[in-house]
Formats: structure tokens, sequence, C-alpha cells
């Protein structure tokens, strides 16, 4: 299996957002494409904050939990990817929703790389027994261009 390497262009990213949206039944609302819009144009993590400070820049009324209620549902949805890092949130368009993968993510400049080997098959021979219901597997470092 061949995977297309994470930058799709932004008109597919934002149409396969946009389609997911629809498919899950929710309106897509003038908001909602915006939010769709920054993470298709630059598809690195934002804090949710980060995104809230892009929107209401040009909207002075909108309040930071709906924001915050979108960005849940686009992940609850599978349109967006959600990680922990310093104890915060971050929030990023998924670069495969349809594949189980990782992510490398440069502290510094927020770049992902994904990864698409998962280490998971391994520690289960560890947890005999068990019930595995989810895991996290994330490595954090400098990118090439950081390094
Ligand atoms: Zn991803
Ligand atoms: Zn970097
Ligand atoms: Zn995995």
């Amino acid at each position: 299996m061949t995977f297309q390497e994470q930058n799709h262009s932004f008109e597919e990213t934002r149409d396969e957002a946009i389609a997911m949206l629809k498919e899950a039944g929710l309106k897509l609302t003038k908001k909602r494409q915006e939010i769709i819009d920054i993470f298709a144009q630059d598809q690195k993590y934002y804090r949710a904050i980060d995104v809230h400070d892009i929107l209401s820049s040009e909207n002075p009324t909108m309040s930071y939990n709906t924001t915050y209620r979108n960005l849940y549902d686009f992940t609850e949805i599978g349109i967006l990817e959600v990680t922990e890092y310093n104890q915060e949130q971050l929030f990023k368009i998924s670069c495969f929703p349809d594949h189980h993968h990782h992510h490398f993510i440069c502290t510094n400049c927020g770049k992902v790389i994904p990864i698409h080997a998962c280490p998971m098959a391994k520690i289960e021979s560890e947890l005999p027994g068990v019930q595995v219901q989810s895991h996290r597997f994330e490595v954090f470092g400098l990118c090439e261009e950081c390094a």
C-alpha cells in the first residue's frame, strides 16, 4: 500500500473535510468553513486559543466556547486529530482519516510527519490477557529544518 505524503493540496483537504462534516449530519456554517480553511491551509498543530484568535480577528463577537465546541465536534467525526503536549490540547487536520497512524511532531515549528508503523503489536505480547481499548504513540523532537 502506498501512502500519499502529508500536505494534500488545500482544496483537496478542504473538500474532504466538508464531505466528512456533511456525512456526519453537521451543517456547514460560516464559522465551520473558516475553521476548516485554517486547518486545510497550514496542516500543522494548533492550540484551540490560536484558532480562536485567528477567527476572532475577523469576528470579534465570537465566543471561545463555540470555537472549542467546533474543534471538539470535528475531532469526534474524524476531521481533526488531537494530541496533548505540555498539558495543552493541540488540533490538526487528520492526515489520513482512514488509516491508523502515528506522528512525529516538531516541538519548535509544529511540523508533523506521519508514522505508518505501529508499535502496538510488539507491546501487546507484554500484556497477556488484557484487552487493549486504545493507545497513543507520539514522537517529539526537532524536524530536519529546525535541528
Ligand atoms: Zn495524522
Ligand atoms: Zn521544525
Ligand atoms: Zn498504533
